[in-house]
């Protein structure tokens, strides 16, 4: 079967690639492994300047980059510069600290010398989705290179072009052939790879589905996996807020990607007093959104990634609707062939809706009232994602207690959105995965964590 990438914007294919035989694949596994042999004896200095050079590169195709993205997947063209100049930013990140992250650990003993190595383990299987097509990659690339591991690709069906713009620039930044390579591959196919002997370990982002079959999978073979799975952050608004910048990061939290963000804030849990307030606040910015050709510079909001998710996603708004949400703005699909889908603003949200269950992976904002804080907090952690938070307070010792003991999740911010940062670990608690990406943590998951002792 090809795999062919559809301009969601339109609904017209793109192009069509032939997909890897399992020959194929064997072949490109065995050649990384090749190259890994050579790779993992390189100096961290090496390896850094290759990082650097990957940051040029990305900044230097800049513009192909994000409208490559707009094509395949419909991201907005200002927001896909941005992404680029993030990658660039996680290389240099890494080039700059990998060196102290993976330094010997001395640790004394009885014996002469003692100490921790951090080694490299071989090749990093990463199964990647579509939603950040360039970051999402870069965040597990940067490190896994730098700590000398090598690295194969399967991203997500409909981005085989970003696919493919990376493994070129991996080429064209001066890492060895084949240290990284693209297959172009269904996820029929993944289970072989995670099978093969020099296959070391596995990343996955994306639905839970998806992360519970790879880790099953993993799991039966022991093979170590890092998860970053969905999530339905709460965002919790407390009663003296400074109203005008929660709303302002409520909207651009939810809304960034068009609403396709594991991180995205999706239920907005506000106090009694203020949701009457707050809920307007929120209408009048979600109405200023632009929505349209993700290519034009002034678009805020493109369409979904594919039309299906976009069906998915209006049908557990029409589902809320049914059992009492209201909706302000938005929740009706637009006539034509693409995948568009408005802001929608849905008030009323209790238990039992899709809204306030599951994970709304669109640009559509649940409010649900809370009569206190205490009550706020519970509904905040009532749920199966434990990936991001935020609480919105003036009293900042406050907004510190309730995001340091009391939400559940890898993440917690006071009065600003959750966003990530290659400086800071990256991940999840509850069924929004397990391990760290980012920062040292991040460095750390795809490393043997080696004891050398010397009599
Ligand atoms: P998937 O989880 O299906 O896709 C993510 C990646 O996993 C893709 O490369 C996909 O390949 C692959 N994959 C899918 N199923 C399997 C499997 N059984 N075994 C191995 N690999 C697999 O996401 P969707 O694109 O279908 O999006 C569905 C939902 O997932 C979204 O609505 C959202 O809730 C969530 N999601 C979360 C993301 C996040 O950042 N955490 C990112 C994207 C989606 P292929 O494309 O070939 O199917």
């Amino acid at each position: 079967m090809p795999i062919t990438s559809i301009n969601p914007a339109t609904g017209q294919p793109i192009q069509s690639y032939t997909e890897h035989s399992p020959q194929q694949v064997q072949e490109k596994i065995a050649q990384t492994q090749e190259a890994w042999k050579a790779w993992r004896l390189t100096s961290m200095s090496t390896r850094t300047a290759k990082l650097r050079q990957l940051a040029t590169v990305l900044r230097n195709r800049k513009q192909q980059l994000a409208a490559l993205m707009a094509l395949e997947m419909g991201k907005p063209v200002k927001q896909g510069l941005a992404e680029v100049e993030k990658c660039a930013r996680c290389s240099e990140y890494y080039a700059e600290h990998a060196g102290a992250h993976l330094q010997d650990q001395l640790i004394p003993t009885e014996a002469s010398k003692s100490y921790v190595s951090f080694q490299p383990l071989g090749i990093v299987f990463a199964i990647m989705p579509w939603n950040f097509p360039l970051w999402q990659v870069i965040r597990f690339l940067a490190p896994a290179l730098a700590a000398g591991n090598a690295a194969l690709l399967k991203h997500a069906s409909n981005v085989p072009g970003c696919a493919i713009a990376i493994e070129e620039m991996v080429l064209e930044a001066g890492f060895p052939q084949f240290i990284f390579q693209t297959l172009l591959i269904s996820s029929k196919q993944v289970n072989a790879v995670l099978e093969h002997p020099y296959v070391m370990a596995a990343t996955l982002t994306g639905s839970s589905p998806a992360g519970k079959e790879v880790a099953q999978k993993a799991g039966s073979l022991l093979k170590k996996v890092v998860l970053e799975l969905g999530g339905s952050d709460p965002y919790t608004i407390l009663a003296d807020a400074d109203l005008e910048a929660a709303a302002e990061a409520c909207v651009n939290s939810r809304l960034i990607n068009s609403g396709q963000s594991c991180i995205a804030a999706k239920r907005f849990i506000v106090e009694a007093p203020i949701v009457e307030a707050f809920t307007g606040l929120m209408l009048q910015k979600m109405k200023a959104k632009n929505m349209g050709d993700p290519l034009d510079e002034t678009t805020d909001i493109g369409p979904q990634a594919r039309a299906d998710l976009r069906e998915e996603l209006h049908e557990q708004v029409q589902q809320s609707i049914a059992k009492g949400a209201v909706c302000l703005l938005g929740g009706e699909i637009p006539p034509g062939k693409h995948a568009f889908y408005p802001p929608t603003l849905l008030t009323n949200v209790r238990p039992g809706m899709p809204a306030y269950e599951e994970e709304l992976f669109g640009p559509v904002a649940a409010i649900i009232r809370a009569s206190d804080e205490a009550e706020a907090i519970a509904i905040a952690n009532d749920t199966e994602f434990g990936l991001g938070s935020a609480i919105f307070t003036r009293d900042l010792e406050k907004g510190e207690r309730i995001a340091r003991n009391e939400l559940q999740s890898g993440s917690s911010f006071v009065n600003q959105l959750v966003q990530s940062d290659s400086r800071l670990p990256f991940g999840g608690i509850k069924t929004s995965g397990f391990g760290r990406e980012l920062g040292m943590f991040g460095i750390h998951e795809f490393v043997n964590i080696k004891t050398i002792s010397i009599k």
